[in-house]
């Protein structure tokens, strides 16, 4: 994927015959700016990537379940806004990270496709998420273009309701309703954390500027600076765009750059989730999303990797600061033995086979941790939670300043491409 912008003009951005260079920092090396910078190495611009941490994608990114979303949990919001946004995320997701990647990218795992559960205490009837399933395939094949793509399967087929005898013997009739079989899927995060990693070192116009702090962004004379700190030394450095996409720092640096902080409420969430390696095969424990309300989820990666949560027990901190800090404990506990027993046993009271699956001697548990953001006063527990519609995210331009609430992992390659085409399209005006 090769881009320029051919028409000549005056920039602050250095001009190589009649094409345009510029120079952009790409603040936080996430899904989100890691594929930002892709984006526009790919249009032949220059990017600085900053991070604290010394290698990209080790937060919220490595430590998701990396669900590439249909739309399928997001049956309260009725308006089905969140169900478009994910799909058209969704439907150019392998796409464009195979254009980024080339073939390393087909070689990260997927997992096998989601069931979904109806958990009996679910906010939602069984009736009311199978028209919700269907509105849901309808609504990706409204969205899908001649180069939309789902990891080879195929996203305009209707999800299926599984008769009792086909699921009886792995989920627990006690507490489900009903499972209905979809083609959604997850790719494993770590995994593809490892192939970006690898190849964004390897691309010429992206200079990796890791262990460096982020302290603020100041406009000076039409230009952008970047202040920060690395190594114990204050630094600046002036660009022709910035794009913010700092995910947990990114409301702080925004006020930094003179923008208010937002009207509508916050919450950001720390969560806690197992990643389970096991060298034993045969697990009969499909990918499963339980719905819907504060449950959780199985992935089955099927390569002994699987990703378990439990919400009740793995979200242990809630902040509505700018910066999340001084965690309020969320009511679970957040010791982190006590998290790990709580996500086996929210999950085993619906698929029985994972306490078999945690105590197994060839299976190793490790405790993953990341940060969600949301707009929302309450949580989804509550059938009137904004945490229900996630569709207000995206890119926020102001002149050359450019802000991305990611809002999930499996958005982060549309809004890059948004945003380097906003870059592009504005030099290409001057
Ligand atoms: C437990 C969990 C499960 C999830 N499951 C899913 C899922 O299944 N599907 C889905 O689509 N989404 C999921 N999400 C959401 C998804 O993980 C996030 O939306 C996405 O990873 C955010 O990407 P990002 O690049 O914006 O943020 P990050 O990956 O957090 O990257 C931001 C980067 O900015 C850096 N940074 C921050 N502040 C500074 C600073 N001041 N200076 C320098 N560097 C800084 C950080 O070090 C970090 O590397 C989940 C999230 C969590 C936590």
């Amino acid at each position: 994927l090769k881009y320029t912008v051919t028409r000549p003009g005056r920039t602050a951005g250095k001009r190589v015959g009649d094409n345009v260079t510029l120079r952009v920092a790409v603040l936080g090396a996430g899904i989100q700016g890691t594929c930002v910078a892709f984006a526009l190495a790919a249009r032949g611009h220059r990017v600085d990537l900053y991070d604290r941490n010394a290698a990209c994608i080790t937060q919220a990114s490595a430590q998701n379940e990396g669900k590439i979303h249909l739309g399928y949990v997001y049956a309260n919001d009725a308006s089905r806004r969140t169900a478009r946004l994910m799909a058209r995320g969704a439907l150019c997701f392998a796409p464009l990270l195979r254009g980024w990647l080339g073939a390393a990218f087909d070689k990260v795992p997927v997992s096998s496709p989601f069931c979904y559960a109806v958990n009996a205490a679910s906010l939602l009837t069984v009736d009311e998420i199978a028209v919700h399933l269907d509105d849901c395939v309808r609504t990706a094949a409204a969205c899908a273009s001649p180069a939309s793509a789902y990891f080879g399967r195929d996203f305009r087929e209707p999800a299926r309701r599984l008769d009792p005898a086909g699921w009886e013997a792995t989920f627990s009739g006690e507490n489900v309703r009903a499972v209905f079989q979809t083609n959604e899927i997850a790719i494993d995060p770590e995994a593809l954390a490892a192939v970006i990693r690898e190849r964004i070192a390897a691309v010429p116009e992206i200079s990796l500027r890791l262990e460096t702090v982020v302290q603020g962004v100041a406009l000076e004379r039409n230009r952008l600076t970047v202040a920060f700190e690395s190594a114990g030394a204050a630094g600046r450095d002036t660009y022709d765009h910035v794009v913010n996409a700092l995910w947990d720092g990114r409301l702080a640096i925004d006020a930094s750059r003179g923008r208010r902080a937002p009207e509508r409420p916050w919450i950001w969430r720390l969560r806690r989730n197992l990643r389970v390696e096991t060298s034993r095969v045969g697990w009969a424990i499909p990918s499963t999303t339980n719905v819907l309300g504060p449950f959780g989820d199985v992935v089955n990666f099927g390569n002994g990797v699987f990703y378990l949560s439990w919400y009740p027990a793995g979200r242990v901190g809630v902040s509505r600061a700018l910066v999340p800090s001084n965690w309020e404990p969320a009511g679970a506990a957040t010791d982190p033995a006590a998290t790990q027993a709580g996500i086996v046993e929210g999950l085993r009271a619906i698929m029985p086979e994972i306490s078999a699956l945690a105590c197994d001697p060839g299976t190793r548990l490790r405790l993953t941790s990341g940060i969600v953001f949301a707009w929302g006063a309450t949580d989804i527990d509550d059938r009137g939670s904004a945490l229900h519609r996630r569709y207000q995210v995206g890119v926020h331009s102001d002149g050359n300043y450019h802000s991305i609430d990611t809002g999930k992992y499996c958005l982060a390659p549309l809004f890059a491409t948004e945003v380097a085409a906003r870059i592009t399209a504005e030099t290409a005006a001057l």
